[in-house]
């Protein structure tokens, strides 16, 4: 059995420096490396003195590590522990926890459960959260299906209270809830611009110091480059099933879960990127598209303004949403591929 993890950001890096215009000579940046949330980060910051930036920078990076340790699921510490062990007792949620959880149970009912935050004791029993992966039977999967139901989550004000046995996962929308918090502290400290890569997910305050947009990296399935998008103000959130998965004869098991059926989605698509103003959205809809599939991804889209998506199907093949039409081109092995427009 082989376990792989990939990163995104490291490459993500490397195209931004390599592609990007030269920047302003006035605005240096101030950068901040960090490994929290199962993941690296990188935060960068234009426009504040240095040392100024380095306090903003410092906080930043206490930020993420006290939302983990909120949110976390496996630190027992964290309030999704408490509430997941409180054997169908109500719990008192901090303001954060609180926030990003009605935010993402919204998220979940507007997938049609596509998203489901409370998809954790199937996650788990593929070993996704502890590294020992195996393939569950049928019959158990059945039975951890049972729990499965984010509509059984009551949040009542600031107390939450779960059907015992459910247990909540807020990783699929954690990060991009992050970004956001991010992106709040670097406008209110007065950064000109900044850009976080919280793993797969790129943040971007403004624009680059020089006015140009931000050019963020589209990971092909394979390795290397597929696209290269500009954007100024955005979150771009990638979910893919060679982000995180693990092999077992043959086949490919990856770690994001289709609630329906308690296996790992499989719908032609080897990434979903969303572009969102927010990360919270963006996050939360990667993930969910993900498992919907071209079709039903498509459908959502048009339903529900504010967003655009990029897909790269196993065949090779890449659409993308009207909205990224003058922003998004296909790069390295992808360049002479057709690109469809989806359109409303
Ligand atoms: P990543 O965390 O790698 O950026 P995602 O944002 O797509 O990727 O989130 C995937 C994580 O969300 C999984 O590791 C798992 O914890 C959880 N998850 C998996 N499937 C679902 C689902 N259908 N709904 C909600 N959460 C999910
Ligand atoms: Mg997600």
């Amino acid at each position: 059995m082989k376990s792989v993890r990939f990163f995104i950001l490291t490459l993500t890096l490397l195209l931004l420096a390599g592609c990007a215009a030269p920047a302003a000579p006035a605005a240096e940046p101030c950068r901040y490396e960090l490994a929290a949330m199962d993941t690296f980060m990188t935060l960068t910051i234009y426009g504040l003195p240095d040392e100024e930036a380095q306090a903003v920078l410092q906080q930043a990076a206490a930020r993420i590590h006290q939302l983990e340790e909120l949110l976390s699921v496996t630190s027992e510490d964290s309030e999704i522990y408490k509430a997941n062990h409180a054997g169908g007792e109500a719990v008192s949620l901090s303001a954060d926890t609180r926030e990003l959880l009605s935010e993402a149970l919204a998220l979940c009912r507007d997938t049609d459960g596509a998203l489901d935050v409370t998809i954790y004791p199937v996650v788990r029993a593929w070993g996704f959260t502890t590294g020992d992966y195996r393939v569950p039977e049928e019959a158990e999967l059945a039975t951890l299906l049972e729990k499965v139901d984010d509509t059984q989550a009551r949040l009542d004000g600031n107390r939450l209270a779960l059907p015992e046995g459910m247990e909540l996962d807020l990783g699929a929308v954690a990060k991009g809830w992050t970004g956001d918090r991010l992106m709040e502290l670097f406008r209110e400290a007065g950064a000109a611009s900044a850009i976080v890569e919280l793993g797969g997910n790129v943040q971007a305050l403004g624009a680059r110091p020089d006015g140009s947009p931000w050019r963020v990296a589209v990971q092909a399935p394979e390795g290397g480059y597929a696209g290269a998008l500009e954007i100024a103000d955005k979150a771009v959130i990638t979910s893919g099933g060679c982000q995180r998965y693990f092999e077992q004869d043959g086949v490919t098991y990856c770690h994001i879960i289709d609630p329906a059926t308690g296996r790992p989605a499989r719908t032609g698509l080897a990434s979903v990127t969303v572009v969102a103003d927010r990360g919270v959205r963006g996050d939360g809809l990667s993930t969910a598209l993900f498992v919907m599939g071209r079709e039903r991804a498509e459908a959502y889209w048009r339903e529900h303004p504010g967003f655009d998506f990029i897909l790269l199907g196993e065949d090779g093949t890449a659409a993308i949403t009207e909205g990224l039409e003058d922003c998004f081109s296909l790069c390295g092995a992808w360049e002479d591929r057709p690109l469809e427009i989806i359109r409303k």
